[in-house]
């Protein structure tokens, strides 16, 4: 059974996420989301905010979970018994830092690789700080945000 980890700090989750973790659970058995307790330090969302807006998502995909975790990302990896991460790469500066992260995992925990998945053409703008941007202007959200959770994030800009 192949498990992997798609972390982040999903502050909220985009649909760029969403378009991620939907390949990433075509690909592998079982797709663990792991909402980091560290990604993010003036976060919109409370850590257990962040987790139940990913749950709502993805609640409709049988081998996807969600979970959170202060640990280090490879400690938590070689808990969980999954030996892949998954990352999703919009532009060249994305390539840049999670190569070096993705060294870095290697070099705690041999047994672990990431693997790249190329964001979607429309998503590759998109990240969870352009979300809140465009909620405090008050641009309607949903080209970027999933449905049900356009509601929570309007609502913390209110
Ligand atoms: P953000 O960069 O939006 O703040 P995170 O830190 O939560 O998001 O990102 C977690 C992972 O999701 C990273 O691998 C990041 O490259 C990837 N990701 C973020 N936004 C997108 C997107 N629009 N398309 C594909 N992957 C993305």
């Amino acid at each position: 059974m192949k498990t992997a980890i798609y972390p982040g700090s999903f502050d909220p989750i985009t649909l760029g996420h969403l378009d991620i973790v939907r390949r990433a659970a075509d690909i592998f058995d079982k797709l663990i989301i792991c909402v980091m307790v560290n990604a993010e330090k003036n976060p919109m969302f409370s850590l257990e905010e962040r987790l139940e807006l990913v749950q709502r998502v993805t609640k409709h995909i049988p081998n996807v979970e969600a979970d959170t975790s202060d640990l280090l990302l490879a400690e938590y990896a070689r808990k969980k018994g999954a030996n892949i991460v998954v990352k999703g790469l919009r532009v060249v500066s994305d390539y840049e830092r999670e190569c070096q992260m993705a060294l870095i995992n290697k070099k705690i925990n041999p047994d672990l690789d990431t693997f790249f998945l190329p964001a979607r053409e429309q998503y590759t703008y998109l990240s969870s700080s352009i979300v809140k941007e465009m909620a405090k202007y008050g641009v309607a959200l949903e080209e970027f945000a999933p449905q049900e959770i356009i509601a929570d994030i309007m609502g913390k800009v209110r």
